[in-house]
């Protein structure tokens, strides 16, 4: 911090994702929509604090689904000081996800497929390349719960 911005203070604003509380909730999850993306725990665009700056709010979307608590701390600052290489890896992790929920709900509703035929047929036609991977039994357990929001969905 520079000597101007600790004389003066830097305007700090309430927290938009976790609104103020330092903690990101199933209410604040189902208000960004991130049901299957995110679960409840301190909130990593505040970093728990409760306030941002202005700044902060420029750079980086505020349901942002790569922006969580569980990133190495290094990867953190790069967000928020608004890392370019950064910011399009937390783009094509975000990509990554909504195609495999895409992609599940699909095989779901037009084959009735189970979690398990789901899970090999998707590992099966993964890119090598592919930038991320999910590992079998951990993809088995996200394709449930993605079933299972799409018959709540349904009620
Ligand atoms: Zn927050």
């Amino acid at each position: 911090m520079t000597l101007f911005k600790l004389l003066f203070g830097e305007s700090k604003l309430e927290c938009p994702r976790c609104l103020g509380k330092g903690f990101v909730d199933w209410d604040d999850i189902r208000r960004l929509n991130n049901q299957l993306k995110w679960t409840p725990a301190p909130c990593a665009y505040c970093n728990a604090t409760g306030k941002v700056t202005k700044e902060m709010l420029s750079k980086v979307a505020v349901n942002n689904v790569y922006l969580t608590i569980d990133l190495p701390e290094s990867e953190l600052e790069k967000i928020k000081n608004g890392d370019e290489e950064t910011l399009e890896k937390a783009r094509l992790h975000e990509l990554f996800i909504d195609n495999l929920i895409k992609y599940v709900q699909h095989h779901y509703t037009t084959q009735n497929m189970d979690p398990q035929s789901i899970a090999d047929l998707y590992l099966s036609t993964e890119d090598e390349s592919a930038p991320f991977s999910v590992e079998r039994g951990n993809l088995i357990s996200y394709i449930e719960k993605i079933i299972n929001s799409k018959r709540s969905d349904q009620n």
